[in-house]
């Protein structure tokens, strides 16, 4: 059985600012990165040609190498305001220095034109305070999808000429042993020891950190799940906020039930996607850097956060049996339905959204989505965008488009044994599966920190 020093299981950002990170401070450390996905390249999304989510078993928007980020529009958040609460758990001024490492490394690697750098807006801020809405004020760098694609894949490459071990298409589908011994279990019937273990398998990898944390007596609370929608519209309505900080996130405390809404991941001329987990299509959307591939839509989702508190204790397979239903009244997809429409209380139908003047980007099912949503939720979707229309007006225009469901799940975070962010000893989880991180900067802060645990620089 080959052996390592560290073995990293998952390819993702904050997986490979680990693999990084060890090599640059001690050279001589044998470690290896397990990535149940593809090789960057051979990452292809068959739903390119038509829009459809062709069901992979492995979807490959969310695997492989450079993880659920390959195909995200590289925003890359410069501070603590959002994207995790690595502020909470290291101190900002911590995390910021490890977000400051991630940025040096994107410099370094970064070679296909300048990324934009968005600061934040006080003039913004007042307006949406004005109206009872928060703007997260933070400076953000922008790569776009094709300059943060190629950033990644130059870093992968780097990680390969500095002798980091590099599996694709295998799954790691258990661990056993014990502190500084511990065995891998491949999907290909192999096996690998390691002294230490980074889990950094994203949010795709929940399955595996629930499995890990039972089988070494690890505790797991769970904390909330966001259930919303994607919403598009006409470019232009944004523009105003785009123009000058690129990605408005604004947060709203809902007036009928005072619950916490948050529009996040604007995708300024960008496309609505569709993604699989695990079989249950839900919506997504990004943006390409390069003006020929801008659509004249912008998009974002409207999340709608729910706390569970005992006895439950499923939040993710609750946020998921939403997703289901969506895709059963979608046929097996995304479902789709005019703002005009929900409002009316009517199933957008297919003539109806041939005539919408918004263009949707998504081949999704024409249908009512407040036959899925709870009605806690919806109302505090609607409320939202009829409160971001006071400071964007046309947000709530009729042929605004909702796509239903995006989820996101955030339910399992592990209780740690330290602020090295170890389950035991020697095994250690970073990124969106710690249940810390939300966003790149921060996954890629997380691994570059621990990685200086595992080598005694902290
Ligand atoms: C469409 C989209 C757009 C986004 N846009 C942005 C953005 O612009 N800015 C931003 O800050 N964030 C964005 N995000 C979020 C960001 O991508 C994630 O926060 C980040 O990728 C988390 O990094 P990670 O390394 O923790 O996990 P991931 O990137 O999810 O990587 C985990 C990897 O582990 C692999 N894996 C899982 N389990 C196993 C296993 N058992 N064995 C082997 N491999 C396994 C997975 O295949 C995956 O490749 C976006 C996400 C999506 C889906």
């Amino acid at each position: 059985m080959k052996r390592y020093d560290v073995a990293i299981i998952g390819g993702g950002i904050g997986g490979l600012m680990a693999a990084y990170r060890l090599h640059r401070n001690d050279p001589s450390l044998k470690t290896i990165i397990i990535e149940r996905g593809n090789k960057i390249d051979k990452r292809h999304c068959p739903a390119g040609k038509d829009k459809t989510c062709a069901h992979c078993k492995i979807c490959s928007i969310t695997s492989g190498y450079a993880g659920a980020g390959a195909f995200s529009d590289g925003k890359f958040n410069l501070g603590t305001a959002y994207g995790g609460t690595l502020g909470e758990e290291l101190g900002d001024d911590r995390a910021n220095l490890y977000i400051n490492e991630v940025d040096k490394v994107l410099n370094e690697y970064c070679t296909s034109g300048v990324p934009e750098i968005y600061q934040s807006n006080k003039e913004l801020a007042l307006k949406c305070l004005q109206h009872n809405l928060r703007l997260l004020d933070m400076n953000v760098k922008h790569l776009g999808t094709d300059n943060n694609f190629i950033t990644m894949r130059n870093l992968i490459e780097a990680l390969d000429g500095m002798g980091v071990e590099m599996l694709s298409n295998v799954d790691c589908e258990s661990v056993s042993g014990n502190a500084k011994d511990y065995t891998l279990h491949l999907s290909d019937g192999t096996a690998l020891g390691a002294e230490n273990i980074i889990i950094a398998t994203g949010r795709s990898g929940a399955a595996f950190v629930s499995g890990f944390c039972n089988a070494y007596g690890v505790k797991m609370t769970s904390n909330s799940v966001d259930i919303g929608v994607r919403v598009e519209m006409k470019d232009i309505i944004w523009r105003e906020f785009s123009d000058k900080i690129y990605e408005p996130k604004i947060l709203y405390r809902t007036k009928t039930f005072e619950d916490r809404c948050r529009m996040f991941c604007f995708n300024k001329g960008g496309i609505v996607s569709a993604e699989n987990n695990h079989g249950i299509i839900t919506a997504n959307g990004h943006a390409y850097a390069e003006a020929d591939k801008k659509t004249e839509n912008c998009n974002f989702a409207i999340l709608s956060s729910i706390h569970f508190t005992a006895p439950f204790d499923q939040p993710t397979e609750y946020a998921e049996s939403i997703s289901r239903l969506a895709n059963m009244i979608g046929n097996g997809n995304v479902l789709v339905q005019r703002f005009g429409d929900l409002i009316r209380g009517r199933r957008t139908n297919d003539h109806r959204l041939s005539q919408n003047s918004v263009t949707p980007t998504l081949k999704a099912t024409s249908g009512d989505i407040s036959l899925v949503l709870p009605h806690r939720t919806l109302t505090n979707i609607i409320e939202t965008i009829y409160a971001l229309d006071q400071v964007a007006p046309g947000t709530a225009n009729d042929d605004t488009l909702l796509y239903g469901c995006e989820s996101k799940y955030y339910s399992i975070r592990p209780v740690f044994m330290n602020d090295r962010f170890e389950l035991v000893d020697g095994a250690y989880i970073i990124g969106d599966g710690s249940g810390i991180c939300r966003g790149l900067s921060q996954s890629g802060a997380m691994g570059i920190y621990v990685a200086d645990c595992i080598t005694g620089q902290i």
